[in-house]
């Protein structure tokens, strides 16, 4: 069953609205996207800021088979909040909590052969069965096991495995540029994969899963699909970046909207500097709004003089530097009341600014803008597909 809205309590400063029936609506369309496989909904570094526990419920009940994080630490916390069925982390170090992520039942990945022999240690130490999925590297040049010693790792795991120490459950890798359409590394990855694939199964192992599709490839590539496709940022409705598409594109609707409550409403004359070494000063007499967030709470200083928020209807511009706090709008004569709403980034369709303007305005990308809100602004869990059908549910049950 979904969970009630969590309505405020007080006006809050600031507060990340997070749109848990978009998100359900986010799975749906990306599992219609990936057409038969699997969806592994990543919910790493807290859902990407939208809050792990939350967000890997509703892409549960969605239909999400898999969760994905990075760290080990990040799968235990889905297990310790009573999250069932199958979790993969992928980020490990030697030292990591093998034991305690292979007695949670948690698929561990390795791309080397340091990593294999603590897996299978900790299996061994445990008494169970690890479930291990193999990394390739087909060309990111980052994590995953290179071509040249997939054999070593491929022979080291089919022991361990007849040993009793370890299923081999996935054969994986990562793109380095799909969210560049047509770069040549894709198609030159997917031959690699294709091929580290075949030797593995060529030597013996049968995995469960074979997988290397994130957002982009699951949008834009569909024989990168395989048997599951790992979803991030579509799963928050934000697009991989412009070439890909924009969110409506592909029936994707932003689940995160950021706003703060305008603390100060002042007249100030013309000429009169504004925030740190004064980059703004009032080209006449004008109004200043202050909005209570700042670098501490993930908005980005590089958005300084950039950075757009709706006040009152209209877009309004950061004036001069984003402090470690605050930010301060010029609002152009305009007297919103104090505690109006400053919509820093939402969907897009109520006349707010997105992340990826945001993301614009400081020269990055909107995968750095939600996952930057910082833990001073609290989520604020909305549920309007659960509203919807408590009401339908309520008309119905009236005859029954
Ligand atoms: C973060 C991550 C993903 C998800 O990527 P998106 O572009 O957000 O879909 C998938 N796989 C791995 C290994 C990742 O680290």
């Amino acid at each position: 069953m979904t969970e009630r809205a969590t309505p405020p309590t007080a006006p809050l400063r600031a507060r990340a609205e997070i749109d848990l029936g978009a998100l359900r609506a986010n799975v749906r369309a990306l599992r219609a996207h990936a057409s038969g496989a699997a969806l592994m909904a990543v919910v790493k570094s807290d859902a990407y800021g939208h809050g792990a526990v939350r967000c890997a419920r509703a892409a549960r009940e969605a239909g999400a088979t898999w969760l994905g994080t990075a760290t080990p630490e990040e799968a235990l916390a889905l297990r310790e909040a009573g999250l069932p069925g199958r979790v993969m982390c992928w980020l490990w170090t030697p030292g990591g909590p093998w034991r305690e992520a292979i007695e949670a039942d948690i698929d561990v990945s390795v791309s080397g052969l340091w990593a294999l022999r603590e897996a299978a240690a900790a299996a061994a130490a445990a008494g169970v069965r690890a479930r291990v999925q193999l990394k390739a590297d087909t060309g990111l040049g980052r994590n995953g096991c290179q071509p040249g010693d997939w054999p070593d790792l491929v022979t080291a795991a089919l022991r361990a495995q007849d040993d009793g120490l370890l299923t081999v459950t996935g054969l994986w890798s990562h793109f380095a540029c799909a969210d560049e359409p047509g770069h040549p590394s894709i198609a030159a990855q997917l031959t690699r994969f294709r091929e580290m694939v075949a030797y593995a199964e060529r030597q013996g192992l049968s995995p469960e899963v074979r997988h290397i599709a994130n957002s982009p490839a699951t949008l834009t590539l569909p024989e990168a699909r395989f048997d599951l496709v790992r979803t991030g940022i579509a799963l928050y409705g934000i697009a991989p970046s412009r070439e890909v598409g924009t969110p409506a594109d592909f029936g994707l609707r932003p689940v995160m909207t950021l706003s703060a409550s305008l603390a100060l409403v002042k007249h100030t004359p013309g000429g009169h500097g504004v925030s740190y070494g004064h980059h703004y000063v009032t080209p006449g007499a004008t109004t200043l709004g202050l909005v209570p967030v700042g670098y501490a709470d993930g908005i980005p200083r590089h958005a300084s003089g950039a950075g757009p928020v709706l006040v009152g209807g209209k877009w309004r511009t950061v004036a001069g530097r984003i402090a470690m706090d605050q930010f301060v709008v010029d609002l152009g004569g305009d007297e919103p009341p104090v505690g109006e709403d400053a919509v820093l980034f939402g969907p897009g369709d109520r006349g707010e600014p997105t992340a990826e303007d945001w993301a614009q305005a400081a020269g990055t990308i909107a995968y750095e803008i939600v996952t930057r809100i910082g833990t001073r602004v609290p989520r604020v869990y909305v549920d309007d597909e659960a509203d919807d059908q408590a009401d339908s549910e309520v008309d119905g049950e009236a005859f029954r």
